[in-house]
């Protein structure tokens, strides 16, 4: 039987430092909860840009006149929440965290 050379142990223990580093699927699949459980906050540069409120009652009239009182993230086509759920994400703002179900934002449309 040969013994592995010193090139061969390096590599391999290269190998072994480079997969651990790779992220797991549990925690990808952590990270994905946590965005989710996470919620969108007013002030992110996305959401503000989009004059997103967490409750649309407070959505400002005159820089959006197109807005309804009736509009909401639970009656919009990019809520991805079921029916019932208070908080989900919204595909607007992938990774941002969960959007309010009485939420809106200027990128509403009706589902
Ligand atoms: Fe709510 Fe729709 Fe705006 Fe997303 S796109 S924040 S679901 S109104």
């Amino acid at each position: 039987m040969t013994q592995p050379n010193e090139s061969t142990r390096r590599r391999f223990l290269k190998f072994v430092a480079g997969a651990a580093a790779l992220p797991t699927a549990a925690s990808l699949l952590r990270s994905a909860m946590a965005a989710e459980a996470k919620q969108l906050d007013e002030a992110d540069p996305a959401a503000a840009a989009l004059g997103y409120k967490m409750d649309t009652t407070q959505v400002d009239a005159a820089k959006y006149p197109q807005h309804q009182p009736t509009q909401d993230c639970g009656g919009c086509r990019y809520y991805q929440g079921k029916a019932g759920s208070e908080w989900a994400p919204c595909t607007i703002f992938p990774g941002k965290g969960s959007v309010h179900t009485k939420g809106w934002c200027a990128a509403y449309a009706a589902k």
